[in-house]
């Protein structure tokens, strides 16, 4: 059950001592680096939990504006490897790491993945990208140490995915939910029954943000169980937060990050259970400890015991980042919204984007979704009707009247890493 029990299942109160002495372990390391000898200027220590607060926070601009070596809190004789994030919004950021670091996140990594029920006789195929993204690198790892066989395949090239899950009798893959999808149309055109023909049994999924509807599709199309994996180069890569097999809520590892919520507007910090912005303070981190890193991540703290048994508080799934946020005539909407609603419906593809322009003065939000051929045959009529009452649904979602549009599957764009949903093509 458990892959390192005695942290797993430290009690609540040895936590909160563990977290304080090691705050106050990563301001004293930290303040090796540029940026947090001045950040943390007059600022040893904190006396309590509680003391945090008063700590300032620390922002992808503050990294983006230490570049390149600003936040190098260690020799760099002590430094072994850099990562850099997508980029998904704006400039690359980049982070260093430490052999302890290393390894440690290598044993984040097989904690998560051992507490999904993958054990050393399992088969991994890692469809993740590897180099300066952390997401391949990461689990691999992770997996190594857990004694999985790995397939280091990648991402892309979907029919020679599909040949070593097939040959080799994968059980377990990482894969980004978009191509989860991508990736069984595939198998479907091979002709292969993917629930007699492979061995898969466990996915785990994250890296970006998808809905629980998703996550049921995937798992009912594989037959299998599928976990959310959530992370973010700035704190290591995957392995920061996952799902145990209860699935209603995703483990913080406490003994690595110590989190907070907070409002984004006025940065107060929210009680358990309020949704707003994810903060860290990393606990372990040699190369680069990072104090109060505000994540733009949305998403609340789970703090009733889970009944894995484990006291590492959860967060519920993410419903968006701060910055991808879309306002619509003055409606704050999230690509989430959208997407549980769509991928509800079984006409629904496996694909969609959501184009925002402009129309006579007015924002008009077009969501553009490919057809589910087999779970719509019917004629023209039938599809203006799917389409108003997918309109419907919507407009109760998110407040807005959307233009629904069916496409072909498949002919939708799509990118070889995280998917990208949403094109504004309003006059900025
Ligand atoms: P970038 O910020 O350029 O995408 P990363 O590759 O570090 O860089 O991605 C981390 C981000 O990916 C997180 O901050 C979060 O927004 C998103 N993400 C990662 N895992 C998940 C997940 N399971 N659910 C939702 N979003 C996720
Ligand atoms: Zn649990």
């Amino acid at each position: 059950m458990f892959w390192q029990k005695e942290i797993e299942l430290m009690d609540t109160d040895a936590l909160r001592k563990f977290q304080l002495e090691h705050i106050n372990k990563s301001i004293k390391t930290a303040k090796n680096s540029q940026f947090y000898k001045k950040q943390l200027d007059g600022i040893d220590k904190i006396d309590n939990l509680e003391g945090i607060k008063n700590l300032p926070f620390t922002t992808k601009e503050d990294l983006r504006n230490a570049f390149p070596y600003g936040f190098l809190a260690t020799d760099l004789k002590n430094a072994v490897r850099l990562h850099s994030s997508s980029g998904t919004t704006g400039n690359p950021t980049v982070v260093f790491h430490t052999a302890e670091d290393i390894s440690n996140w290598a044993n984040l990594s097989a904690r998560c993945m051992y507490t999904a029920g993958a054990r050393n006789t399992d088969v991994f195929q890692n469809t993740m990208g590897y180099g300066l993204f952390t997401g391949g690198i990461g689990f691999h790892y992770g997996a190594e140490k857990l004694g999985m066989l790995t397939i280091p395949v990648g991402p892309g090239n979907s029919k020679r995915q599909v040949w070593f899950m097939q040959n080799f009798r994968t059980s377990v893959m990482h894969i980004l939910p978009s191509y989860a999808l991508r990736l069984y149309r595939t198998i479907e055109e091979m002709n292969i029954n993917v629930k007699k023909d492979l061995n898969l049994k466990i996915a785990f999924i994250g890296a970006e943000p998808h809905s629980e509807e998703m996550r049921k599709k995937i798992e009912e199309l594989y037959g299998i169980k599928a976990f959310n994996s959530y992370g973010l180069s700035e704190i290591c890569g995957p392995g920061v937060a996952f799902e145990c097999p209860c699935q209603n809520g995703l483990h913080v590892w406490e003994d690595f990050v110590y989190p907070e919520i907070v409002d984004p507007k006025t940065l107060e910090v929210l009680p358990d259970g309020r949704e707003g912005e994810l903060v860290f303070t990393t606990l372990q981190r040699q190369a680069m400890p990072l104090i109060r890193y505000r994540t733009r991540d949305l998403t609340r703290i789970i703090s009733e015991k889970c009944s894995c048994g484990r006291n590492h508080r959860k967060i519920a799934r993410i419903t968006g980042r701060t910055d991808d946020m879309m306002i619509i005539n003055g409606v704050n909407i999230f690509p989430i919204q959208i997407e549980k609603t769509i991928m509800a419906i079984p006409e629904a593809g496996k694909n969609y984007i959501i184009e925002i322009f402009e129309q006579n003065y007015m924002d008009k939000l077009c969501i553009k979704l490919e057809i589910n051929n087999e779970n719509f045959g019917g004629t023209l009529q039938d599809l203006e009707k799917l389409q108003h009452k997918l309109e419907n649904e919507l407009k109760q979602e998110i407040g807005v009247s959307p233009l629904i549009k069916f496409v072909d599957a498949g002919s939708l764009p799509v990118e070889e890493g995280k998917a990208k949903r949403v094109f504004d093509l309003r006059k900025k």
